[in-house]
């Protein structure tokens, strides 16, 4: 082997040890993911129900989910959920829904800091955790307004210790139109709104109907259970 191959050995042997280095988590980054969609071939999907701003709307939610027995993940914005509503989080809970993260000031993470970002998720779980009286570990994170980028905020959402990212593939408020974009897996987007409510007291059974099973998108996805540590409320 001459000077030169050795130079030519080492420089590949250097450029296969870079490469080996990009693959290894910086600062103990868990891998995390973005979902968006379910499983095409099966009929389940998962109603998910952000903000949570109108707690009137939020409770005629609820009668709907029971009376029709189905199971839904909200996305309530950390600062709105108080320990005078505890009755009104544990019927969420007891009744079966998930309870997912959707930060405490609801601001476009775009703009923030990891440090930041992690603040406003343990902030939201503080505050659910304190409505609650127990420790509830939400599983799944929202970003609000679906704003993100795909490298630096997803990478600091991670960090903070949020591998699950949750998005949706259907967002119509119109049951009609909604009902045509619907597919087995769907992840559908609703707010606590009377267009919205009115809607889903159409869609439900229709989707019913159709074969569809509506389940909370932990789920969905087959992330671990979602009892709150400790078994739940006694
Ligand atoms: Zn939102």
């Amino acid at each position: 082997m001459n000077a030169k191959s050795v130079i030519r050995v080492r420089n590949a042997a250097m450029a296969m040890l870079l490469s080996l280095t990009v693959l290894i988590p910086i600062h103990g980054a868990s891998a995390g993911q973005v979902y968006k969609h379910g499983d095409p071939n099966r009929s389940r999907i998962a109603i998910t129900v952000d903000d949570c701003f109108d707690l009137g709307i939020l409770q005629d939610m609820l009668d709907l989910f029971s009376r029709e027995n189905v199971r839904v993940t909200f996305y309530p914005v950390g600062r709105f959920i108080k320990e005078k509503d505890r009755e009104l989080w544990l019927r969420v809970i007891n009744d079966g829904h998930e309870i997912g993260n959707h930060t405490y000031n609801h601001k476009k993470l775009t703009n923030l800091t990891g440090n930041r970002i992690r603040e406003e998720l343990k902030m939201a779980q503080k505050a659910l955790n304190k409505a609650l009286g127990f420790d509830y570990s939400m599983r799944t994170m929202r970003p609000p307004y679906g704003s993100f980028n795909a490298n630096k905020t997803l990478q600091k959402i991670y960090r903070s210790g949020w591998p699950n990212v949750i998005f949706w593939s259907v967002s119509q408020g119109n049951a009609d139109k909604a009902i045509e974009k619907i597919r087995g897996g769907s992840v559908c987007l609703f707010h606590t709104i009377k267009r919205d409510y009115n809607s889903l007291t159409r869609l439900i059974p229709q989707l019913k109907e159709m074969g569809f099973e509506m389940v909370t998108v932990s789920e969905l996805f087959e992330f671990d259970n979602v009892l709150p540590e400790g078994g739940g409320p006694l």
